[in-house]
């Protein structure tokens, strides 16, 4: 079967990827011609999941799933939350994101946080939900190069390593995204066979 996935981010796609069964395949939003920006404006990390499969379902006709995800640290009182992509401004680079969020951390002992993920999946006219959340802490400085975003100051609960110094694999079996996918994809999997 083949469905969208509705992001320009290619370390997303490159995860996901990752994920799925041979029987599934992705096209992106370039494979079907979507090149403008999708403008994410909710107020919840549901909202914008659900705006950016449903711009796709509407403009374009397909069946599709996008994920948007956000960081909570207890001691920012669970910021950046939605605002993650932006927490150091509009144009804010990860780089720019993760000095700031450092920043903020500094001197603070409540090093809490966790990621959460809420997938949102169009199929024949109906929407699905899928959640997933990855405890863990902030770190106090910078570790690994892999991955993207808030992973290198990121450690997930059990573990001596940040999210930057995993692979894709082992990051994705426990990860946000890792566990709303893998949710998504079980679902994928016996709404194939059911119908
Ligand atoms: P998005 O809106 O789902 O793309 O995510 C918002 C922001 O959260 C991104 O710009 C990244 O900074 C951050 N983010 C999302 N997923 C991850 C992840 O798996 N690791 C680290 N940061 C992430």
């Amino acid at each position: 079967m083949k469905i969208v996935f509705a992001t320009n981010n290619k370390n997303k796609v490159k995860e996901v990827k990752a994920m799925l069964p041979d029987d599934i395949e992705i096209l992106s939003l370039k494979d079907i011609g979507c090149t403008e920006e999708i403008v994410e404006d909710a107020d919840t990390i549901e909202g914008n999941a659900r705006i950016k499969a449903d711009y796709v379902t509407k403009n374009y006709g397909y069946d599709c799933f996008a994920d948007d995800t956000g960081l909570e640290v207890d001691a920012l009182n669970g910021a950046p939350g939605v605002y993650s992509a932006r927490y150091a401004g509009e144009e804010a680079t990860y780089e720019d994101n993760v000095e700031k969020m450092l920043k903020e951390m500094k001197g603070k002992s409540d090093r809490k946080a966790r990621f959460v993920t809420v997938a949102a999946l169009n199929l024949e006219g109906k929407q699905y939900l899928f959640k997933g959340v990855c405890e863990g802490k902030i770190l106090k400085e910078k570790r690994g190069h892999a991955g993207f975003g808030y992973d290198p100051i990121f450690q997930p609960e059990g573990f001596k390593r940040s999210f930057a110094e995993m692979d894709l694999e082992e990051k994705g079996k426990i990860s946000h995204r890792g566990k709303a996918m893998k949710k998504l994809i079980t679902f994928l999997l016996g709404y194939n066979s059911d119908n």
